[in-house]
């Protein structure tokens, strides 16, 4: 297979995670015989302090051109002060409503030698195997107005949570898709006791759900599924929610890891072009002294080569290698107990690298 990678670093910890990820790729491109062409582009503050824009066109036009991408993070001290247009996280939101990247999947699985590494009990944590499912696209980070402006002759904001049934019946129609391959059970969350946006988000929802008779569909308000994804994480299959939701939801389910630095994700359309990168964030306190833990970048990779290229075999190698790596005890400092020894971002590539080999060698 020949595919076309644009490789998105980015800020802070960004190019240390997508260089060691892109020696990952390339080993299974060795492995399995692929040719992955690897071109590189800007985002974020890299490409305000270069061009202006935090995401130039030619890095638009390079995504057009690819068949996936996979992107760092951006953002960082430096490009705090900016105005909303030149921030960092503008190019982000930019570019995956210029490729229509309208369905976020955050997978969350408790890996079992990281229990520890998790601040809840074990027993609560055992066979967590869940998959957020949030709109990207629309709702309160991109409805209009959104503006400063006079209320009441004080200084007041507003921004505004806006959605349509089109918007809502795709995400629904592909969390019930993938509900499909895995438990068959959706949970969508909204907040229909307040917001009309949520009345119309379950209207369709049952109307969707009537398309998948063999998939159960239950509703939760947000702030119970805040407090059941703490409580009992283990109910959950699929949870399908909104923009800001979701946002909020994925980034409590990243802590039942026990590690921001473990969660990969997916941004997707209805073709196969989608963007992947890891849930956290540019980590600037920890830039450039090699402590970033690139597994969640390598897991984005997996997911990359499964929901874009439909290489299941691929994707599954890399995540036994990265259990495997797990389970010898190698640590990045964010996952690492007192009492282990960590190691660097390169360390820990090297031993996944080190663990796809055993793999091959075992099925030779
Ligand atoms: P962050 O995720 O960057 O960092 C939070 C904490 O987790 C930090 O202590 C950091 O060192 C640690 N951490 C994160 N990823 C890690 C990794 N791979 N390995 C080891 N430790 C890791 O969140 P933040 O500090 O709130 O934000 C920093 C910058 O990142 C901000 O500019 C923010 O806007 C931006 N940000 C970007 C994205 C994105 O690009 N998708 C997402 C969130 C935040």
């Amino acid at each position: 297979m020949e595919k076309q990678i644009l490789l998105l670093p980015g800020d802070g910890i960004g190019p240390e995670i997508i260089a060691e990820t892109k020696r990952v790729l390339e080993e299974i491109a060795r492995m399995y015989r692929h040719t992955f062409r690897f071109i590189e582009g800007r985002i974020g503050g890299d490409a305000i302090d270069a061009t202006g824009s935090p995401l130039p066109e030619e890095t638009l036009g390079l995504a057009k051109g690819s068949d996936a991408i996979l992107l760092g993070a951006v953002g960082g001290p430096k490009w705090d002060g900016n105005a909303p247009e030149k921030r960092p996280e503008k190019g982000l939101l930019q570019i995956r409503k210029a490729l229509g990247l309208y369905a976020n999947l955050r997978p969350v699985r408790v890996l079992e030698p990281l229990m520890g590494a998790s601040t809840l009990k074990e027993e609560v944590l055992a066979d967590v195997d869940l998959l957020i499912v949030r709109e990207l696209t629309g709702g309160l980070y991109f409805g209009e107005p959104r503006e400063r402006r006079q209320i009441n002759g004080e200084d007041g904001a507003v921004d505004t949570l806006l959605y349509t049934r089109g918007e809502i019946e795709r995400i629904l129609h592909q969390a019930f898709q993938f509900a499909r391959t895995r438990k068959k059970r959706v949970v969508s969350v909204d907040k229909a006791n307040v917001l009309e946006s949520s009345r119309l988000w379950r209207e369709v929802a049952d109307e969707v759900a009537r398309e998948y008779p063999d998939v159960t569909l239950s509703h939760m308000l947000v702030d119970n599924a805040a407090m059941q994804l703490i409580r009992d994480p283990r109910q959950f299959d699929v949870i399908v929610t909104e923009n800001l939701f979701g946002d909020i939801l994925s980034d409590e389910a990243s802590m039942i890891t026990g590690s921001l630095g473990l969660l990969p994700s997916a941004s997707m359309n209805t073709s196969k072009v989608g963007l992947f990168e890891p849930v956290h964030g540019s980590a600037p306190d920890i830039a450039g002294t090699g402590a970033a833990n690139p597994l969640a970048t390598i897991l984005s990779a997996a997911m990359m080569l499964q929901y874009s290229f439909g290489l299941a075999d691929e994707a599954k190698a890399i995540e036994v290698a990265v259990d495997r790596v797990l389970a010898q005890g190698v640590r990045t400092k964010d996952i690492a107990k007192a009492s282990e020894n960590a190691v660097s971002t390169t360390a820990i590539t090297n031993a996944v690298i080190e663990a796809l080999a055993l793999k091959s060698a075992s099925s030779r």
